[in-house]
């Protein structure tokens, strides 16, 4: 990935993260998560902390959190949220900025 896609991913993660916060913990995705039911929520944070422990803090997260790689971006999720939050995009921007920081 070219600094400036990365770039461009950063300010696009930004306008998400305005949606994460809008996340009521109704848990609704929960229950449609491909990887919680097959993981369970011990082994797979599911949407909705992923959404809460991200917009507590972002960088810390995006950089210990190697478990959003089992995160498919399916986006049932997406499709089931009342506030149509993009758990799966988000996931991928973390998964860019762990393999970044490999580098
Ligand atoms: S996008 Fe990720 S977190 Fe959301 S339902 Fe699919 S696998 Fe689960
Ligand atoms: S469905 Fe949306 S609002 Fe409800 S807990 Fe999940 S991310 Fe939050």
């Amino acid at each position: 990935m070219t600094r400036n896609s990365l770039h461009e991913l950063n300010l696009k993660v930004e306008e998400e993260l305005v949606f994460a916060k809008r996340c009521i913990n109704c848990g609704l995705c929960i229950a449609v998560c491909p990887i919680v039911k097959t993981f369970g929520l011990m082994e797979f944070l599911g949407p909705r902390s992923i959404n809460v422990s991200f917009t507590r803090d972002k960088t810390k997260f995006a950089y210990k959190n190697d478990v959003v790689f089992k995160c498919l971006a399916c986006n049932a999720c997406y499709e089931i949220c009342p506030k149509k939050i993009p758990t799966g995009e988000i996931t991928i921007y973390i998964k860019s900025k762990i393999i970044g920081a490999q580098k």
